[in-house]
C-alpha cells in the first residue's frame, strides 16, 4: 500500500534552492516596485530567469517536449507554494499567470504553426500575453453569457466586444480572446478561442482598472487588469485555437491544474503572513506581558497552523489525484480547496494583520498588501458560492430520500427493526425478568 507524504530527496534540494532564490532575489523587488515601470523590472528579471533556466527549473509547468519540465502538479504545487510567497516569483520561474495557462492552452489546441509563432516564444520568455474572457456588462460567473462576438468574414472573422480585467493586457504581445462564434449552439458550445496580437487595429485598450490592490491609476506593467474594446478586429483564419465552439471546453482543461497552483501559492502567501503574526507575538509587549502569552494569539496561531496544514493536503491529494487519474478525477477536490484556500488565505493574514495593529495597516509592512491582494481569491477562478454549489451538487448525487418520509436514522423506526433482529435475546430478557 502506497501512502507517503515525502519529498524525495532530490527535488526537495530544488525547492530548498527555490526557497533562498525567491527571499533573497525576488522579495526586494516588492519594495521598489512603486519606483521602477515595466523596462527596468524586466531589466531585473533577465538574470534571475537565466539562472533559474540552468537550475533546470523554468516553464516547470509544460511537458519536456514543448520545452517544460513535465514535473506534474505534485511536484508543481510544491514549487507554486514557495513562488506564491512573492507576487513577483512566477514570472522569474516561467510559470507567470496568465502566460503559464496560456501556454497550456496554446499546447493543448494550437496547431504546429501556432505553437512555433506564439507558444515556442513566449516559453522563451520572448513575449507576454493575457487572457480576454470577462466583459463588465455579464456576470464572469456564467461565462456563458458573454457578448463578444466573433463573426465570419471571406475566410477569416470579424471580433467586436468589451471585456475588462484582463491581466497583464496592457503589457501583453498577444491575447487569448474568448468570442461567440455560434449564438444558437448550446450554452457550452457557442464560444472559441482565438489568438489576437495585441498590436491589430481595433484591438483599443482603454485603461488597467484601477482596484484593491492597485487603487490608483497604474498603467503598463505587470498585474495590470486591462479594459478593452476590440472593435471591428480582423483575423484570419490562423487565430481560432481549436475548432469553433470549443472555447470551453479548452478553457476547462487550463482552468483545473490552474486552480491547484494558485491555491498553493495562496499557502506560500499564508505562510508568510503566518511568520509575520508568530514573529510579533514574541516581541510586542501588553499589559505586562508578551502576545505570545494570550490565549487569544495562541489560538490565532494554533487554529491558522491548523488550517493551512488541512488546506495544503487537501490541495497536495487534489494534485496527486489530478497525477494519478486525470483532471476530471480531481474536479470536486479542485473545487474543495479553491473555496477552502480563499478562506485561509483570508483568515491567517486578516489575523496576522490585527496582531500588527497600526503597524499591520501601514504600508511599513507588506501585511495590508497582501489582505488587499487576497481578497480577490474569494471570487476570481469560480466565485466560492459556485464552487460550494457544485461540491454540494455532487455530493448530493450519492445520497437519496427516504421512501417512507422518515430519516433512515430515525429511532423509533431503528428500534422496531432491532427489536426483529435480536428478538432471541430480547425475548430471553423478557423470561428471566
Ligand atoms: C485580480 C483579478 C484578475 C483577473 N484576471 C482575469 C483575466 O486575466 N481574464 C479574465 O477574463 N478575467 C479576469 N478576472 C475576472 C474574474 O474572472 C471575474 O471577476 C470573476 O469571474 C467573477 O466575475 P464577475 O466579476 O463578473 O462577478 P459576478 O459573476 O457578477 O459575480 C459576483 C458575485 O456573485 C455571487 N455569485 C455568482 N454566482 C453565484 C452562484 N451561483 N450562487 C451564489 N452566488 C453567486 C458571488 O458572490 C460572486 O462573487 C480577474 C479578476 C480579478 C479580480
Amino acid at each position: 500500500m502506497a501512502w507517503d507524504f515525502s519529498t524525495d530527496p532530490e527535488f526537495e534540494e530544488h525547492l530548498e534552492w527555490m526557497r533562498e532564490f525567491v527571499r533573497e532575489e525576488i522579495w526586494p523587488i516588492e519594495t521598489i516596485e512603486h519606483d521602477i515601470g515595466q523596462a527596468e523590472l524586466d531589466r531585473i528579471y533577465e538574470p534571475l530567469q537565466q539562472r533559474v533556466k540552468e537550475r533546470g527549473l523554468w516553464a516547470a509547468h509544460l511537458p519536456p517536449e514543448l520545452g517544460g519540465q513535465g514535473f506534474g502538479q505534485v511536484k508543481l504545487g510544491l514549487m507554486h507554494e514557495i513562488l506564491g510567497t512573492s507576487f513577483f516569483a512566477s514570472n522569474a520561474f516561467g510559470c507567470q499567470a496568465p502566460d503559464s495557462g496560456n501556454s497550456e492552452i496554446l499546447a493543448i489546441a494550437g496547431t504546429p504553426e501556432q505553437k512555433e509563432r506564439w507558444l515556442r516564444p513566449l516559453l522563451a520568455g520572448e513575449l507576454k500575453s493575457a487572457f480576454s474572457m470577462t466583459e463588465p456588462e455579464v456576470a464572469g460567473s456564467d461565462p456563458t453569457r458573454i457578448r463578444t462576438r466573433a463573426v465570419r468574414d471571406d475566410d477569416g472573422y470579424v471580433l467586436s466586444g468589451h471585456k475588462w480585467f484582463t491581466s497583464n493586457g496592457s503589457i501583453a504581445d498577444f491575447l487569448i480572446v474568448m468570442a461567440v462564434t455560434d449564438p444558437e449552439a448550446r450554452p457550452h458550445e457557442r464560444a472559441s478561442m482565438f489568438v489576437v496580437p495585441a498590436d491589430v487595429p481595433g484591438v483599443n485598450m482603454v485603461r488597467d482598472v484601477p482596484n484593491m490592490e492597485h487603487p490608483y491609476p497604474h498603467w503598463g506593467m505587470l498585474g495590470g487588469h486591462t479594459e478593452i474594446y476590440y472593435e471591428n478586429v480582423r483575423l484570419g483564419p490562423d487565430a481560432l485555437l481549436g475548432k469553433e465552439g470549443e472555447g470551453f471546453l479548452i478553457s476547462q482543461q487550463r482552468l483545473v491544474p490552474g486552480r491547484i497552483h494558485h491555491c498553493m501559492r495562496w499557502l506560500g502567501l499564508a505562510r508568510r503572513a503566518f511568520d509575520m503574526m508568530c514573529e510579533r507575538s514574541l516581541y510586542r509587549e501588553v499589559r505586562g506581558g508578551l502576545l505570545r502569552d494570550k490565549q487569544t494569539v495562541q489560538n490565532w496561531i494554533a487554529d491558522s497552523a491548523a488550517e493551512m496544514q488541512a488546506a495544503r493536503l487537501m490541495t497536495l491529494q487534489a494534485a496527486w489525484k489530478m497525477d494519478e487519474y486525470g483532471s476530471s478525477a480531481a474536479r470536486m477536490d479542485v473545487s474543495l480547496i479553491k473555496f477552502y484556500g480563499a478562506k485561509v488565505l483570508h483568515d491567517v493574514i486578516d489575523r496576522a494583520l490585527q496582531l500588527h495593529g497600526g503597524l499591520g495597516y501601514s504600508t511599513d509592512m507588506p501585511l495590508e498588501m497582501l489582505y488587499r491582494y487576497a481578497r480577490h481569491a474569494r471570487f476570481v477562478d469560480g466565485a466560492d458560492e459556485v464552487h460550494r454549489e457544485s461540491v454540494a451538487r455532487q455530493i448530493l448525487r450519492g445520497y437519496e430520500a427516504p421512501e417512507d418520509g422518515l430519516p433512515s436514522e430515525y429511532v423509533p423506526k431503528r428500534r422496531e427493526a432491532a427489536k426483529l433482529k435480536f428478538a432471541d435475546v430480547l425475548d430471553a430478557v423478557s423470561v428471566e425478568g
